[in-house]
């Protein structure tokens, strides 16, 4: 089957990730792209050997793509997902899905009502790391799981040191950049939802307009599991990890909190060390959804909770105290 794509979106993540991933699929075209300006359209077209160019959400749900990926910057992901859904186009979102939790059940919503596919590209659920750690706990191989440490804070590259530490009112930030990741990661490894959350926000020197640069949470999950979570775009020298530890056992992956399929998954237990092997996945579950068969990696629900976990986090910040999830307003559970 073709998959025609329109990218709404001439972003750095489409060109150095998500271009090549749709190519690698059977049947996945990049058809044509939407840029806000008709030279970047054109010239980004051009260097990704895209057909059309346009520079606007008409033309471009006009044409006979299939499906877009919306990767604009966050406050536009909102309206151009509904135009997209309703000009019948399934829809892969960039994360945060939009600004707020509401928001994005709107989405969620009108995806449901009008029979569209939307997808959230919460690309660590594809990373095989965080597959096989899944796959351990749901095994049992750890025992019964205690606790979790996620290690995501990074250095933002200069090349993206733009809306993201400028822009409050295009949805920058850490926590709706990385927070939410890290929900979903959770979320996805444990099979589990996370309830409370209890956070400190910092301004480590990077970020402006009163936006935050660093983020430390807690989390408190349905089954009593708690885990923290780091998120930073100032620590050159950090580098990044994830460990869960539970009553017979300890995972402890390093460097998976990355868009590169890297990284490793150690397993210890009483019967000694295990280096956990892995392979990687892409856009397949997204293509497979579009025949009908099963839904994409990250459901527009699940892009749901993620967002309102990382709001949540950002109210903790705001008044100091811990915030409850609430699992109604945050989706299925
Ligand atoms: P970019 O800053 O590269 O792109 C965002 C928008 O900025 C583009 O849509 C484009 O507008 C405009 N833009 C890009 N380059 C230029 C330029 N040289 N001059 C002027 N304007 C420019 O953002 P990212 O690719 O980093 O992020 C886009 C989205 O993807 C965000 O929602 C982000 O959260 C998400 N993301 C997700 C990741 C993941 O791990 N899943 C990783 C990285 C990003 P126009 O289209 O109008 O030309």
């Amino acid at each position: 089957m073709t998959v025609k794509w329109g990218l709404i979106g001439a972003s750095t993540i489409a060109r150095q990730f998500v271009i090549n991933a749709i190519r690698t699929q059977a049947g996945g075209e990049i058809a044509a792209v939407m840029s806000s300006s008709p030279e970047r359209a054109t010239s980004y077209a051009r260097e990704n050997g895209i057909p059309l160019a346009v520079s606007t959400l008409d033309d471009l749900l006009g044409s006979d793509v299939d499906a877009v990926y919306i990767s604009t910057t966050n406050e536009l992901h909102l309206e151009q997902a509904l135009a997209a859904i309703k000009a019948g186009k399934h829809v892969l979102c960039e994360k945060p899905l939009a600004l707020t939790g509401a928001d994005a059940r709107k989405m969620v919503a009108a995806a449901k009502a009008a029979g569209i596919v939307l997808g959230t590209n919460h690309h660590l659920r594809n990373a095989g790391s965080h597959r096989a750690m899944r796959d351990s706990i749901a095994a049992g191989r750890i025992g019964k799981p205690i606790a979790a440490r996620v290690f995501h804070s990074v250095y933002l590259p200069e090349n993206l040191q733009g809306w993201r530490i400028t822009r409050p009112e295009a949805g920058g930030g850490v926590v709706l950049d990385i927070t939410v990741h890290d929900a979903d990661t959770l979320r996805f490894v444990f099979g589990d939802d996370p309830l409370e959350v209890s956070a400190f926000t910092q301004s480590a020197g990077m970020a402006a307009g009163g936006l935050e640069d660093g983020a430390m949470c807690i989390w408190r999950f349905r089954s009593g599991v708690i885990a923290q979570s780091h998120e930073g775009f100032t620590t050159k020298f950090a580098g990044t990890g994830f460990e869960v530890h539970g009553s017979e056992g300890s995972l402890i992956a390093k460097d998976v909190m990355t868009q590169k399929p890297i990284g490793s998954v150690l397993l210890r237990t009483a019967q000694g060390e295990e280096e956990l092997s892995f392979d990687v996945r892409s856009l397949r579950q997204f293509h497979a959804a579009l025949r009908g068969e099963g839904q994409p990696s990250a459901t527009g629900e699940d892009g749901v909770w993620s967002l309102t976990s990382a709001e949540a986090a950002l109210q903790s910040a705001k008044s100091g105290k811990s915030v409850a999830i609430d699992p109604k307003l945050g989706g299925a559970g």
